[in-house]
């Protein structure tokens, strides 16, 4: 193509430098001619480049784009990271806070108010525990006499040690908590009062083999314990009572022994 109008060209200046044409009428047009085409290859020319430029410009704007909106993917990918980490840290500190809340300080057993949650659990009709429960309320004996004679520290090492017994003597579904002071409540679901006063007979045997050193003498405690089984539909604090009544009478009785609840 570029060949074919350079040879034009060629013969064309030829033609018009020829004096030999100087007066042919059709010079004059040729050379207007020759004129308007080159003007018109000009524009053609311009055209062209303006239209390369606009299509390199709308690509680099258009990769401008993607490459924004990659950041702000990325940058919405971390915010969500840590939002999710966040989270994450809330959950962890709600459970560790319940999980803190529903334990006694000292024993690292279940505290009293958690204590009632779960009775209230296992006294809803609706709870898989439809096999009822016994309740067992322990109380140390004679414990202040080893807070007068060892003192208060001694006696709390004390209580740790019979928390210990009592967590260990029981299954994992049964609860053990601290009632408050030096009295205990565990929670046996599923089981007769008979079966459940062969349990707790075991852990008070356990209590009295226990050797406690104290200020390196050798120490042993009794508890005594009250037990009743809960009826379908009664409160919750009806229970607890009878099993309170039947801890009075293991203390009357001689202490370092399981009562169980007495028919009214
Ligand atoms: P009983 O056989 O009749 O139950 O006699 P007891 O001495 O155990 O009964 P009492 O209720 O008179 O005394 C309970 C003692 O338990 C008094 C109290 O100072 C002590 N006590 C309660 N809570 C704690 C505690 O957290 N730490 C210590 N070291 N002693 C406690
Ligand atoms: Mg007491
Ligand atoms: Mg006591």
């Amino acid at each position: 193509m570029k060949k074919r109008y350079q040879d034009l060209e060629r013969r064309i200046q030829i033609l018009l430098a020829d004096p030999a044409y100087e007066e042919h009428p059709l010079r004059e047009a040729l050379a207007d001619l020759w004129q308007h085409t080159n003007d018109q290859l000009d524009r053609l020319e311009r055209i062209s480049y303006l239209s390369d430029a606009f299509q390199s410009m709308a690509r680099q704007r258009e990769r401008g784009l993607v490459d924004r909106f990659d950041r702000e993917l990325r940058r919405l990918a971390k915010i969500v990271r840590i939002s999710d980490g966040y989270q994450e840290l809330m959950r962890d500190m709600n459970a560790s806070l319940k999980e803190s809340s529903s334990r006694d300080p000292l024993t690292n057993l279940l505290n009293r108010r958690a204590l009632m949650e779960r009775l209230k659990d296992l006294a809803d009709p609706s709870s898989e525990y439809d096999g009822g429960f016994v309740v067992a309320m322990l109380d140390v004996d004679h414990f202040k006499r080893i807070n007068d004679r060892y003192g208060h520290e001694a006696g709390d090492r004390a209580l740790i040690e019979l928390a210990e017994i009592m967590r260990t003597s029981v299954r994992d579904t049964d609860d053990v908590a601290r009632w408050g002071g030096e009295e205990f409540l565990v929670l046996l679901p599923g089981v007769k009062l008979s079966e459940g006063e062969a349990i707790i007979d075991r852990m008070l045997d356990a209590v009295r083999r226990k050797k406690l050193d104290m200020d390196g003498e050798a120490l042993t405690l009794t508890v005594s314990v009250g037990m009743a089984r809960y009826q379908q539909g009664e409160n919750i604090s009806t229970v607890l009572s009878r099993a309170d009544r039947a801890l009075y009478l293991a203390k009357q009785a001689g202490r370092d022994r399981v009562a169980l609840e007495t028919e009214n």
